[in-house]
């Protein structure tokens, strides 16, 4: 058998990185299973040449040009190219970790291509919803999410033979980020620091960042709606601070099927590589005797309130989840530079949305021309608090 060419965007990352580890695994236990053909970064010279002189990619996409001259020097006969997504063409494979909206073209160009699409970058999905859906048509062309609820679900979905039917409601499971259990006024003055340090998942810092807010839950929400048509009113959010349980499908019979694992990001790139059969090196099992117990809580709405600016923005549609995650960037940008307090990111966002024209976008330009704008007044904003 050939091996599997796959290709990864945002290489670098926390995806990309585990990424490899999997492949890494897997042809550790079945040489040749698969090849890694192009590797994508915006600005990492570094660390990308180490991974092209590891894995031997035919191309390597870097967007930055100095860094790209730095590995063109550094990896006379590789092709280099700009834009990232070139990377698409060699793959069967293409796994999308690129932090942010710059994803946006990957995901666009992998599905168009009629490819599978191993989506960790829920921007490009949230903020361009109404672009992406029609290529999930292609022939070839299939979406296989890298996130560990939506993999869940994906899961769960799998026993039912009419999911239209026979779905009652989505339960996404949050564990709850670093500042579960603290009150609004207690969170004023967090740190950087303490927002990085999440309890059980280790990841980028705009996703961290992301889930002490719950606006990683929130936009998640919006995920689970674009990939499985589920209305915001059948999907729920559960907190689960274990983070073994990664999310469950309550059936129309009362069933519930949940999947549970150790909260290991590789299981889902793992899933996402080998759908639709199961790789076979495990990261993690769960040992029965040490786990305890599971516990189950309602979200705290009022001290984390991205999470229903998130419904808010679901339920608007259009443009509105598009702008709203281009506000969070922003605001999480000035967190991180410590220009804005933890307290504030919802603000941001609260005063970004209520500026929102309710348009919708019909083509990628239309995306890129929301998230820009919403992008102005969030800093615009910003600027304003500071002054
Ligand atoms: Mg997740």
């Amino acid at each position: 058998m050939s091996p599997i060419r796959v290709a990864i965007a945002g290489s670098t990352g926390s995806i990309g990185t585990q990424t490899l580890d999997v492949i890494a695994a897997e042809n550790a236990r079945v040489p040749g299973s698969y090849e890694v053909v192009a590797l994508a970064v915006g600005s990492s010279a570094v660390e990308v040449i180490e991974q092209a002189r590891r894995c031997s990619p035919h191309l390597v996409a870097i967007a930055d040009d100095a860094a790209r001259r730095e590995v063109a020097d550094a990896l006379p006969g590789l092709e280099v190219v700009a834009d990232l997504v070139e990377v698409v063409g060699p793959a069967d494979v293409v796994v999308n970790g690129v932090v942010g909206f710059a994803g946006l073209g990957v995901t666009i160009e992998t599905l168009r291509a009629g490819k599978r699409l191993a989506l960790a970058n829920k921007e490009s999905l949230i903020a361009a919803g109404p672009v992406v859906q029609p290529l999930r048509a292609v022939p070839g062309a299939e979406l296989v999410p890298v996130d560990s609820e939506h993999c869940a679900l994906h899961q769960c979905l799998r026993s039912s033979i009419h999911p239209d039917r026979e779905v009652a409601r989505l339960l996404l499971t949050a564990s709850g980020g670093p500042f579960r259990g603290r009150t609004a006024d207690d969170l004023a003055g967090v740190t950087v620091k303490a927002a990085l340090a999440h309890p059980t998942w280790s990841m980028g810092p705009k996703i961290t960042v992301d889930s002490s807010t719950l606006m990683n839950k929130g936009l998640e929400v919006i995920e689970a709606h674009e990939l499985y048509g589920t209305p915001y009113d059948d999907i729920d959010v559960v907190v689960h601070p274990q983070s073994i349980v990664h999310s469950m499908v309550e059936f129309s019979d009362g069933s519930t099927i949940a999947q549970l694992s150790l909260p290991d990001m590789r299981l889902p790139i793992g899933y996402a590589l080998g759908y639709p059969q199961r790789i076979g090196s495990p990261f993690g099992r769960i040992d029965w005797t040490a786990l305890s117990r599971l516990d189950f809580e309602a979200p705290d709405r009022s001290t984390f309130r991205c999470l229903d600016l998130a419904y808010d923005a679901g339920r608007v549609g259009g443009t509105a989840p598009a702008w709203l995650s281009a506000a969070n960037e922003v605001a999480v940008d000035a967190f991180l530079a410590g220009t804005l307090r933890w307290n504030e990111i919802p603000d941001v966002c609260v005063g970004v949305m209520a500026m929102h024209d309710g348009a919708t976008p019909n083509t990628v330009d239309d995306v890129i021309e929301a998230d820009a704008h919403a992008r102005r007044i969030a800093r615009d904003l910003l600027s304003k608090r500071s002054t």
